[in-house]
């Protein structure tokens, strides 16, 4: 029997069947969507961690939002999918490049240590306490500074109005979203502690479980608070209801008494959320092989080591060498630059960091006078001097690495008009401090743990001890390159101090080694921080570098895996190219406006 052609109408007629049904008759269930870890195109891009966020972004460019906008909307939304790295309890660092004025801001929206902490906040009887049962606590919690942030961008440097940018995130909160295995294992992670807490129990752990994949997890009290937060503004956290629901949760942490679980209250009041300030603070800056690299100033010391690494690497040339002596100039740089940090950062505010002199290139040579092809440096480096530099010299005794968390989000989006934002935003831990505030459906940092609790190094000042409404010292690096002006790229990861050395390696490789961003951002990961074994990925050097860099001197500790960076590139002919991770976690979410062709050797070197 021939076959007769179906009628047009009837083809139409089943097309558009589907968008005929009114939504009530069928409802239409969360789904993840689609997820790349890289896109090409115009009109923007969007990189993050999570589709959903991405796909929010995106959605507020494409409604005519500018990249601060879409970075909002970005950052809400991964409060809702991402709530154990970032969101309304927590902080962060935006860095922001304007196309009209051809000018890098930054907000530091870092949390602050309530009046009454003191440097002996995390000790008793002159004794530190247990690290994980300070951060389980509300001593450990600082005034939020995500809220204010938010609002301070969009005033500064936004076009849209905050509840418009929120409402993708309030939509995905109510609706729901798909629960991946990335999530679950989140949860799974943090199980025992988030059990002691009912409200975060009941929230992340629906049946007393961790969620299975592929389940739907709904956070109406987030919707809510992401409501209110639109109508009222950053008052109904500083001045307003959410702000006492704070204050009561770090005074009194909900815990469930059956818990069996020393949670200590914090100190935390009402006046220390009234006196909390966003700063517009001056981005850090250096040059580096005729390219400028903005960065996040101090109390962030990811902005002076990053660029203190790289001046120490431009007296090299990365591109010239083998991939045992690239891989080994990037180690000893960053090792060198983390013995200057850990005795130079901290608040500003409370004393007197050489931001300045950490980024001058003659600083630079002096501490590079250091590195020797042939053998690595014996770790811990002592620190240099940056205010009066001597080849090779050094400052007192070496302050080693301190203990400092590992989870966090960084998200890049850029807009039509050649705005740039890399925003890297934070609860410190994987789940903060555990403590989700009862009926606002978000989780509160443990950002003060970012204190040492006591001088590192006997004798040696130590500028990152707690003191009252201070800013616990960061390593986040959310970054910013300019050609001649205009943006080139920009990066930023999570991973407590491990941020720095992605950042760092994620630059060198697509700048120096001419990688495409996206395999930059896949390269095998390690991070040298100033100790004496440097961690490593396990397919880290797998081409027979790791022997060579052994026979060089270098330590090697395997760890599952480092970082989860994201990114944006314009390309010579306008485009964008969104990157993200392709396996870490998951896979990240890379997404532009209009998409196009891949364009073949988009990879060649940029100079
Ligand atoms: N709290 C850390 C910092 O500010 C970030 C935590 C993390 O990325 O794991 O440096």
């Amino acid at each position: 029997m021939a076959l007769r052609p179906i009628p047009l109408l009837v083809v139409l007629a089943v097309l558009l069947l589907p968008l005929a049904v009114p939504a009530e008759a069928a409802p239409r269930l969360p789904h993840p969507p689609p997820t790349s870890p890289v896109a090409v195109g115009f009109g923007g891009a969007v990189s993050s961690v999570d589709a959903d966020a991405t796909a929010a972004g995106l959605q507020v460019l494409r409604r005519g939002g500018n990249a601060v906008d879409a970075a909002v909307a970005t950052a809400a939304a991964l409060g809702v999918t991402e709530p154990f790295s970032s969101g309304f309890g927590g902080g962060g660092f935006l860095v922001y490049y304007n196309a009209r004025t051809g000018n890098v801001y930054t907000v530091d929206g870092r949390e602050t240590a309530p009046a009454a902490a003191r440097e002996d906040l995390f000790l008793e009887d002159g004794r530190a306490i247990p690290f994980e049962e300070a951060v389980t606590s509300g001593l450990s919690v600082g005034v939020p500074g995500t809220p204010a942030t938010w609002q301070t961008a969009l005033d500064r440097f936004g076009t849209m109005r905050l509840p418009d940018v929120l409402r993708p995130a309030e939509r995905i909160a109510e609706r729901g979203f798909v629960v991946d295995e990335h999530f679950r294992s989140m949860v799974q992670d943090n199980a025992a502690r988030f059990a002691a807490f009912p409200a975060t129990r009941d929230l992340f752990m629906p049946g007393g479980r961790p969620p299975a994949v592929g389940t739907v997890l709904r956070n109406p009290d987030l919707a809510n608070t992401y409501r209110l937060f639109g109508k009222h503004g950053p008052d109904v956290l500083y001045r307003g209801e959410i702000g006492r629901d704070v204050v009561r949760a770090v005074q009194n942490p909900p815990v469930d008494p059956a818990a069996a679980r020393i949670v200590r209250p914090g100190r935390m009041t009402g006046d220390d959320l009234r006196a909390y300030r966003t700063v517009l603070r001056e981005p850090t800056r250096i040059r580096y092989r005729g390219l400028d690299i903005y960065g996040m100033g101090p109390p962030s010391s990811g902005g002076t080591t990053v660029g203190e690494a790289l001046n120490i690497l431009e007296r090299f040339d990365l591109r010239a060498m083998d991939d045992t002596q690239y891989l080994h100039h990037f180690l000893e740089a960053s090792k060198l630059a983390f013995a200057d940090r850990n005795r130079w950062v901290g608040d500003p505010a409370f004393s007197d960091v050489p931001t300045r002199e950490l980024l001058t290139q003659h600083f630079a040579d002096a501490r590079s006078c250091l590195l020797r092809p042939d053998r690595a440096l014996e770790a811990p480096v002592a620190p240099g001097d940056p205010h009066s530099p001597t080849p090779c010299g050094k400052s007192g005794p070496a302050v080693p690495k301190p203990d400092e968390g590992d989870s966090t989000t960084h998200l890049t989006v850029a807009d039509s008009q050649g705005n740039v934002v890399a925003y890297t935003l934070t609860i410190e831990q994987t789940g903060g401090s555990g403590i989700v505030v009862p009926g606002r459906g978000f989780l509160l940092n443990n950002e003060l743990t970012d204190f040492n609790s006591a001088p590192i190094t006997p004798g040696v000042p130590d500028p990152n001890l707690p003191g009252p409404g201070k800013r616990p010292r960061s390593s986040m690096s959310p970054t910013i390159v300019l050609q001649h002006g205009r943006p080139l790229l920009a990066v930023g990861s999570p991973g407590g101090t491990t941020i720095i050395t992605t950042v760092l390696q994620v630059l060198t490789g697509r700048l120096d080694r001419g990688l495409p961003l996206v395999d930059a951002i896949a390269a095998p990961r390690a991070s040298q921080r100033n100790s004496t074994v440097t961690s490593a990925e396990a397919d880290f050097g797998a081409g027979g570098e790791r022997a060579a860099l052994e026979a060089l001197g270098h330590r090697f500790k395997v760890r599952s895996s480092i970082g989860l960076a994201t990114g944006v590139e314009r390309l010579p002919d306008g485009r964008w190219v969104a990157a993200a991770e392709r396996t870490r976690g998951g896979g990240g979410a890379a997404g532009v406006v209009f998409p196009t062709w891949w364009p073949p050797g988009h990879a060649s070197s940029t100079r």
